[in-house]
């Protein structure tokens, strides 16, 4: 059983490890444990041989699991856990069939059966793979068979029937051990699967949550955005009770710029608008977005009218400055804005649209004043529906600044 490409394959290991490596650290503690409690029969059965078997037990066997324990209990990624506990259960059989030499013949089924606790541990406790468990199982069968043929003489028979056990026990257990590793891959390919598919949909709701927010001709935050934003905006200026200001900005006879130019070419002049306005208003807490056709805004987090009005009339200026042609535009020979700004410092008489409304009111004071201008405005703290001017009676100071 392996994937067929070692990285998967490599992949699957380390995900084996950590979902089976405690358990088979816990094993090989227990395994410990049962080698060293059967020594007490040793003593109770074979006081004579006692001392041989436990030498067995005690100084070459649970020294070696105790190795493999500790070497597996104190590293940190266990590469080599599989070797080495295959390596514990051969020597562990090992040791059961040195034993079967020792006590007398008649008795040697009596260990015999200690091989089939091995081959349990071998081919389920221990959590090995497929591979290792059959090639320790076998491994065990064959040097059993030499060891018995060699050294113990066996009656007619007895070794036919030793095997038709031994190897039948190999068998079931090999069943068992693939089974258990075929689905602990088909869990680490299911896992793999939800990992890549949890991972694609993070991926959409990402595109999905830029969609919902961007204005695609422009890149810039769309209305929706803006609204949300602007609701925030608004609860923490309430909290703070800090002025903050908005700036509706309307392209100045651009119905007649796309009759002119057509339509794809309107498309091309807004985004250059866009570009222009994002590029001015870039203080961290200024945040830009189309809201419409041809109309932008700018809030403005924590900032007064007067800064506000600055601001307008900077990018009402750099539009100017970026000299796109409007033969058809009756302010100018190229494209401009016009600017409407409201400033308020949030309290609970007022909701945002109070902003909004005003910043439309000057706008449309902008439009009719002429266009190509900025007129600010500033809701006043004393009535709930008073404005004040705020527009700064020399202009032309501010746009050469
Ligand atoms: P004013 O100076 O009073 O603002 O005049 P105006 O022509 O700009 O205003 P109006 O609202 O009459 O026209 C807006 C035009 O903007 C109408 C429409 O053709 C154009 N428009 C709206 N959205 C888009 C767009 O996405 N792309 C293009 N190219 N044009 C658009
Ligand atoms: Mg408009
Ligand atoms: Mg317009």
């Amino acid at each position: 059983m392996h994937f067929p490409e070692p990285a998967l394959e490599q992949e699957f290991q380390r995900y084996y490890e950590q979902r089976f490596g405690w358990m088979m650290r816990l094993a090989i503690a227990v395994a410990i444990l049962f080698y060293g409690l059967f020594g007490i029969l040793d003593g109770v059965l074979y006081p004579d041989f006692a001392e041989r078997l436990w030498f067995i037990r005690f100084v070459v066997v649970i020294p070696v699991l105790l190795a493999i324990a500790i070497y597996l209990f104190r590293q940190g990624p266990r590469r080599w856990s599989q070797l080495l506990v295959s390596l514990g259960s051969l020597v562990g059989g090992l040791g059961i069939i040195a034993m079967t030499i020792i006590i007398p013949p008649e008795h040697t089924d009596i260990y015999f059966a200690g091989l089939m606790l091995v081959a349990m541990f071998s081919y389920t406790v221990f959590r090995l793979q497929f591979v290792w468990a059959s090639t320790v199982g076998w491994v065990t069968v064959l040097i059993y068979n030499f060891v018995t043929v060699l050294y113990a003489d066996p009656a007619p028979g007895e070794l036919l029937t030793a095997n038709f056990f031994y190897i039948s026990a190999n068998l079931m257990g090999m069943v068992a051990c693939y089974e258990m590793e075929y689905d602990a891959r088909q869990n680490f390919t299911l896992q793999r699967e939800l990992e890549t598919e949890q991972k694609r949909l993070d991926q959409l709701v990402l595109q999905l949550d830029e969609m919902a927010h961007r204005d695609e001709l422009t890149g810039l935050a769309n209305r929706r955005y803006f609204f949300e934003h602007f609701q925030q905006e608004w609860n923490r200026h309430l909290r703070f009770a800090a002025p903050i200001s908005l700036l509706l900005i309307d392209v100045d006879y651009f119905k007649n710029y796309n009759d002119t130019y057509g339509h794809q070419a309107g498309d091309e002049c807004l985004r250059k608008v866009a570009a222009t306005l994002s590029d001015t208003a870039r203080r961290a807490g200024d945040f830009v977005a189309r809201i419409g056709g041809e109309e932008f805004v700018a809030l403005l987090a924590r900032t007064e009218a007067e800064d506000a009005c600055l601001l307008g009339e900077k990018l009402r200026w750099q539009i100017e400055q970026a000299a796109v042609s409007h033969s058809a535009s009756r302010v100018a020979d190229v494209v401009t804005i016009s600017v409407g700004a409201a400033t308020i410092i949030p309290d609970k008489e007022r909701r945002l649209e109070d902003l909004l409304r005003c910043a439309d009111e000057a706008l449309y004071a902008a439009k009719a004043n002429g266009r190509n201008q900025v007129i600010c405005r500033r809701l006043s703290e004393e009535s709930a529906s008073g404005t004040e001017d705020t527009t700064p009676e020399n202009r032309s100071d501010i746009s050469a600044g």
